[in-house]
């Protein structure tokens, strides 16, 4: 058994500004993450533009300079390994953490390396960092997953000369779509909305739209998705059957935050909004020392909480954390 005081689960921006807050006062918490830092920008499409601009995606005061009016991926991931390098946080990559249980007012967090190496610490403080990138919203249909359908989008050039479907009509939706469409593929968008998602960066639409009202992309309203087949994707547009071929589907609904380790613990979710419960000031669950950072905190919307504003829930925690010690308040 490894003991330590606080450990956070997730090397993301919000995981990383935790890390680093909690350092200044005096902690030295460990980072286990199942991947390696900002896992899930890694994962995002290659060739991605941020809507937010560089200094809003900044953590622990490290400065983000960038020449564009909006960093790309490829951008945050250098800086996000320079802030993980020069802040000394102590990360230990490639080691997810299987599961997450109390005993005696401690918590054990069992984890297992990406060698099979199987490690159990115990910790007075449990921070969730993990995100919602893993977990993506599924359409629930026949077909979703054969090989051909997938829930992200990272490079256009295979799919020149391609019919592809995207579902969805949000901002994931509508970036592959452009992307896609430049690379020659033939593009159809199906999305349940009646009209644009109100959701989709002012910037990017006037571009979606030019293409589609000039016949380069196919964008049908009002549909709900029924089968995916190897061939083709069969849909109801207001009470319409009927179906499209499609070489390869892109199913962009969204993702989710996984919140199972959180619920076994006691935490309590808002049925409605899918919140986990938690104390706005302190960032703490209702489960004692249990805390929650980052995007983890937003319900089914996840469009509340991103880097900009998740970034300052480290601080909160933090504090709330040294707050707690100088009160000599020992869980359990
Ligand atoms: C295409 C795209 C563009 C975006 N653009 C912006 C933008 O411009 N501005 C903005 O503010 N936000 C943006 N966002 C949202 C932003 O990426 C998320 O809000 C942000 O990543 C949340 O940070 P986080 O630290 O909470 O979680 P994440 O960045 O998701 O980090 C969670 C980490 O936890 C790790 N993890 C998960 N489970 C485990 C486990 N069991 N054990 C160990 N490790 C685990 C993951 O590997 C990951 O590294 C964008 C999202 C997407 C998809």
């Amino acid at each position: 058994m490894i003991k330590e005081e606080v450990i956070i689960i997730g090397a993301g921006p919000c995981g990383l500004s935790t890390a680093i807050e909690l350092q200044r006062k005096g902690f030295e918490p460990l980072i286990l993450e199942k991947n390696n830092v900002a896992n899930s920008i890694f994962h995002y499409p290659t060739h991605q533009t941020f809507f937010s601009s560089s200094e809003k995606l900044e953590v622990g005061d490290f400065p983000f300079i960038s020449e564009r009016q909006k960093p790309q991926r490829n951008e945050a991931l250098t800086y996000y390994r320079m802030v993980a390098e020069r802040s000394k946080v102590r990360i230990q990559s490639y080691e997810t953490v299987t599961n997450v249980s109390e005993v005696n007012g401690e918590y054990l967090v069992h984890s297992e390396t990406d060698k099979g190496k199987e490690n159990i610490y115990s910790a007075k403080y449990v921070v969730f960092a993990t995100g919602y990138y893993g977990q993506p919203n599924e359409l629930d249909v026949e077909g979703e997953n054969l090989p051909h359908v997938s829930h992200y989008f990272k490079e256009a050039h295979p799919f020149f000369n391609q019919d592809v479907v995207i579902v969805g009509g949000k901002n994931s939706a509508v970036d592959a779509a452009i992307e896609l469409e430049k690379a020659g593929a033939n593009v159809t968008v199906l999305y349940r909305g009646s009209e644009y998602s109100k959701s989709v960066k002012p910037w990017i639409l006037p571009v979606f739209d030019s293409l589609v009202k000039n016949g380069k992309i196919s964008m049908l309203f009002d549909v709900s998705i029924e089968k995916i087949t190897t061939e083709n994707v069969f849909y109801d547009q207001n009470g319409v059957k009927a179906d499209i071929h499609a070489d390869f589907v892109f199913a962009m609904i969204g993702y989710h935050p996984n919140k199972t380790f959180l619920m076994d613990l006691g935490v309590t979710i808002d049925e409605e909004s899918g919140r986990p419960y938690v104390n706005p000031d302190t960032m703490e669950t209702n489960t004692n020392n249990i805390y929650i950072s980052g995007v983890i905190a937003a319900g089914y919307n996840n469009n509340e909480i991103f880097i900009e504003n998740g970034r300052y829930h480290g601080k909160l925690i933090a504090d709330s954390i040294a707050n707690k010690q100088e009160a000599g308040e020992v869980n359990g």
